[in-house]
Formats: structure tokens, C-alpha cells, sequence
């Protein structure tokens, strides 16, 4: 199971509140590195897409969902710069 899967869902599903507060203190962009789609089962390893990309769920157009989700990748292209406005992290 990747890193966080199951803390995204109950975040998802059941902090939908927290996750928009989060959103609006993301900033940058996705580098398509693809470390977020390892071990889905639509993800082409080989070229680093996604089978279902203009389908994907929407979890997905909304990764990382907090801070937490970039420090279980090790990086990403997006960041949370303005934790004042989010409230920071649900487990802290
Ligand atoms: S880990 Fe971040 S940069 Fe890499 S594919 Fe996922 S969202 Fe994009
Ligand atoms: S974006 Fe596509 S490959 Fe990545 S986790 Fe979502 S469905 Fe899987």
C-alpha cells in the first residue's frame, strides 16, 4: 500500500473541510514525477503516466492533500507555504 493511502481517504471522505482549507495553502505544480501513482494499477511505470488521466478520481487531482503526503513522497513539484491560513495538520 503506498506511503499515507489510507490517512488521504479518511481525510478525503471524512475531513473534507480540512482538505479545502489545506488546498488553498498549496502552491506549485505537479513536476510529473509519478513517485504519488506507484503501485496503481493505471499507472504506466514506463512512461511515468496515468491510463486513466482524464478520468482520474478527483483524490487524485488533488494530491498532496496535506504536508504530510509530500514528506511521504520525499518531494514533489507542489508545497504548502502558508500553514497560518490552513491551520496546519490535522495530527498535530
Ligand atoms: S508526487 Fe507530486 S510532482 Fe510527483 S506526480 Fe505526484 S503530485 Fe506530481
Ligand atoms: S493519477 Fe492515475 S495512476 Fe495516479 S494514482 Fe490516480 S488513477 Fe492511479
Amino acid at each position: 500500500m503506498k506511503e499515507g493511502w489510507l490517512r488521504r481517504r479518511i481525510l478525503w471522505y471524512l475531513r473534507r473541510d480540512h482538505v479545502n482549507r489545506m488546498k488553498q495553502a498549496r502552491t506549485g505544480e505537479c513536476a510529473r514525477c509519478g513517485r504519488c501513482c506507484h503501485g496503481c494499477p493505471a499507472f504506466k511505470k514506463s512512461e511515468k503516466t496515468c491510463r486513466v488521466y482524464s478520468i482520474r478520481p478527483n483524490i487524485c487531482r488533488n494530491f498532496p492533500l496535506t504536508p504530510d503526503d509530500i514528506e511521504d513522497m520525499g518531494t514533489c513539484g507542489f508545497s504548502f507555504e502558508d500553514l497560518a491560513l490552513s491551520g496546519g495538520n490535522p495530527s498535530e
